[in-house]
């Protein structure tokens, strides 16, 4: 489920990464957005084995169907703001 993950920003200047955090505290991830690139990266083995289109590790911003639940919860929380940096 969407909620069950808290999201942190811990690039403040560049809004380009995030900490993404089951609410048990176990597990944490981090995603990286390049704007410049157009594309974005997670560091969960769920991203890593299966949902990764770019050669050089990551998918495209808008390709949702290649997004783990960790960026679609950055996205969906953050996006309006990453845009507008
Ligand atoms: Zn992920």
């Amino acid at each position: 489920m969407m909620n069950d993950v808290k999201v942190e920003c811990i690039d403040k200047d560049h809004l380009g990464l995030f900490t993404v955090k089951s609410s048990d505290g176990k597990r944490e991830y981090c995603v990286d957005i390049d704007l410049d690139d157009m594309t974005v990266y997670c560091d969960c083995p769920d991203f890593k084995y299966r949902r990764q289109t770019e050669r050089w590790g990551g998918a495209l911003l808008n390709d949702g169907s290649h997004h783990c639940k960790h960026i679609k919860s950055v996205l969906r929380l953050h996006w309006r703001d990453i845009k507008s940096r």
